[in-house]
């Protein structure tokens, strides 16, 4: 389509003195008959044009350019289509331009406010009526948990002024009766005010006095049998707080009532959202090349918008 769109401009046509540009049969055909082959030039090979013609530079690798690139971010439904209230003045979709001069990158924290506005436009359609739930690829940026979540994983041994992730405070935990457990002393403690009281107090507060005198964790977290009590770390990592702690997403998704999953490692081809981007992404290789931003926007809008909720369902 590239070479029919190319012949077809009329200053190439008088140029070429051709009466009409090729069919799309021709400009598939001829090529082919004439060894050439389509594709795009490959980055990583320079010559620097003086070298011997039986001698070629070894292939060099080349940072890859952040270009133009735009990444979309949406959710649809075999129900819904694409995400958008009824009106349609509410969508889910986001296009992001990632790259470090640009929108940065699309961080879980991203993702977890685009969750909230695909929310709305459901709820919109069936409001209080039907519970949501949300698929996503089992991508490690997924399985992200919140800043406050429970995680032995760094917590000193003793008080300590100690927060977890970002400077913010970790959320209490849940005590064998079902309490809720403080890690942290009141700030008019009188030894350890707004400390973090450490994982010995904390599991002695669960009644686990024999394991707060472990260690604080085995040589370099590598213990010999994870469910072993071996290590003041292990022990509190195998609490059924601990091991309940769900992902950022999950945990959002779910206070608002819906349902969250993740489709099997490596299998995201198992989610139907993939073959929508692939059906998008051929409409898109279909419309004329273009480096200008603005419509590539509008060009990837309109190619989404060519999968209807009929293709999703198939
Ligand atoms: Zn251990």
């Amino acid at each position: 389509m590239d070479i029919v769109r190319y012949l077809s401009q009329s200053e190439v046509k008088a140029h070429l003195k051709l009466e009409k540009a090729p069919s799309e049969g021709t400009a598939r055909k001829w090529p082919k008959r004439m060894e050439f082959r389509y594709g795009t030039g490959k980055n990583g090979m320079y010559i620097d044009g003086h070298e011997r013609e039986d001698i070629s530079e070894k292939p060099e690798p080349v940072q890859k350019g952040e270009g133009a690139s735009i990444m979309v971010s949406d959710f649809c439904s075999p129900d819904l289509g694409w995400l958008q209230s009824k009106n349609g003045e509410t969508e889910a979709r986001i296009l992001f331009k990632a790259g470090k001069s640009r929108d940065g990158y699309f961080s879980c924290e991203d993702l977890c406010q685009q969750i909230e506005l695909a929310i709305e436009p459901f709820e919109d359609h069936f409001p209080g009526t039907a519970i949501a739930a949300f698929g996503f690829d089992n991508a490690p940026g997924h399985q992200k948990w919140a800043d406050d979540a429970l995680s032995a994983r760094y917590m000193p041994k003793y008080p300590k002024k100690w927060t977890g992730k970002k400077g913010i405070r970790m959320r209490n935990g849940i005590l064998p009766n079902g309490q809720q457990q403080e890690f942290y002393y009141p700030d008019n403690h009188p030894e350890f005010g707004g400390c973090f009281k450490g994982m010995k107090k904390i599991l002695e507060e669960r009644g686990l006095t024999r394991e707060a005198n472990l260690n604080a964790e085995c040589d370099k977290f590598k213990c010999p049998d994870p469910n072993a009590a071996c290590c003041c770390r292990q022990v509190l990592f195998n609490q059924p707080d601990f091991i309940a702690q769900k992902p950022a997403i999950v945990e959002l998704i779910e206070s608002h009532g819906h349902i969250a999953f993740f489709y099997p490692k490596f299998h995201c081809e198992l989610n139907f959202i993939e073959q929508c981007w692939g059906y998008a992404k051929f409409q898109y290789r279909m419309l004329p090349w273009t480096k200008k931003e603005a419509e590539m926007e509008k060009n990837i809008w309109e190619s989404l918008d060519k999968v209807d909720t009929e293709k999703m369902r198939r």
